[in-house]
């Protein structure tokens, strides 16, 4: 007896790459359930991250062709984590096993079979791994890995070269629901929630059309979003550079005075300034650093929403507000 699969798809202006990868879903989905790996209720849910283009009525065109294929509209543009958090929300009580995917194609969608295999073996989670970034561009790789560094160093554990590919089995994703933060950062928050967990090697291609949904801007505030929400290591580092720079000034004092006393006096502004400037610039940083997680709290006292599910398109469960 086979158990169901639902594929939970973030589509942000995706238009472009939907109907192959709508094409490609639909043979594996086939094949998957042919042979008797899934039940025949599993569906590919793309759910529309308010886009500016077409793709919700794309969704809809797939959706009324094949009853695999189901859509849920969200009411507006809220970002690919929480667009991510709706889609399996939504379809948690239908499905026993979720994996979610990007639209673009850039994860190869056969390393379900396995992913499939270790929930089988009895795995609640398995994350799909990058082996490889050779088709990323340089400038992609080196900050992504940078980023998967620097938040591994600041105590945030993260599944390295691991984005938001995985399966999740429905009690996993159940647990997850009940994390309340309306900040979220999903791959940071997943391996928080334990159970018995394993991991899908892969190789990442190319986007298949279209461009990346996160430029720059994104990728920095995204990796700024991962480190205040699993870390409060900034906090501590301000403390301690406060620390070392009150030492710093004890020392100048100590000089400044054997100096005094020996008859030479201290000259040269340029001290002066540079420490007003040096420190300056440091309490700025600090304020800032502490500014984020003050921001973040605020965030997270008015409990807003994290999404809004405006239409859920499905044959057996959909709905519309
Ligand atoms: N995405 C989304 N909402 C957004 C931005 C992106 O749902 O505001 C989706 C997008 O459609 C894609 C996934 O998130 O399915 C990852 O985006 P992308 O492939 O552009 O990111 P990259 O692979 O370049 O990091
Ligand atoms: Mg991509």
């Amino acid at each position: 007896m086979s158990d169901t699969l639902y594929y939970v798809i973030p589509c942000y202006n995706e238009e472009a790459v939907l109907p192959e990868t709508a094409k490609r879903l639909e043979e594996k989905m086939n094949d998957l359930i042919r042979r008797d790996v899934i039940r025949q209720d599993s569906r590919v849910v793309f759910v529309n991250d308010g886009s500016k283009d077409s793709t919700w009525d794309v969704i809809v065109r797939l959706h009324e062709g094949n009853p695999l294929f189901s859509g849920i509209n969200l009411s507006r543009n809220r970002g690919h984590q929480n667009a991510l958090l709706a889609g399996m929300m939504t379809v948690a009580e239908y499905a026993d096993m979720i994996i979610s995917m990007d639209a673009d194609l850039q994860d190869d969608i056969h390393a379900c079979d396995e992913m499939i295999a270790k929930y089988y073996e009895g795995c609640d989670i398995v994350y799909g791994v990058r082996s490889s970034r050779k088709k990323d561009t340089f400038f992609k790789r080196f900050t992504a890995q940078s980023f998967y560094r620097t938040m591994d160093r600041l105590g945030a554990k993260t599944v390295y070269n691991h984005a938001d590919y995985r399966l999740m089995s429905r009690r996993a994703v159940q647990a997850l629901g009940e994390f309340r933060e309306v900040n979220l950062f999903l791959r940071g928050m997943v391996p928080l929630l334990g159970f018995r967990t394993d991991t899908v090697y892969y190789e990442r291609g190319e986007r298949f059309a279209g461009e990346s949904k996160y430029p720059l801007k994104k990728m920095v505030s995204f990796a700024v979003e991962g480190i205040t929400s699993l870390s409060t290591t900034p906090l501590r580092m301000i403390s301690w550079s406060g620390f070392f720079i009150f030492l710093v000034s004890l020392i100048i004092l100590v000089y400044s005075l054997i100096r005094h006393f020996t008859g030479h006096t201290v000259v040269g502004w340029t001290f002066l300034a540079v420490s007003i400037w040096g420190i300056g610039g440091l309490i700025l940083l600090s304020l800032g650093i502490i500014g984020e997680y003050v921001g973040k709290i605020y965030l997270e006292t008015k409990q807003r929403p994290r999404y809004i599910v405006e239409e859920y398109l499905d044959d057996a469960h959909g709905y519309r507000l």
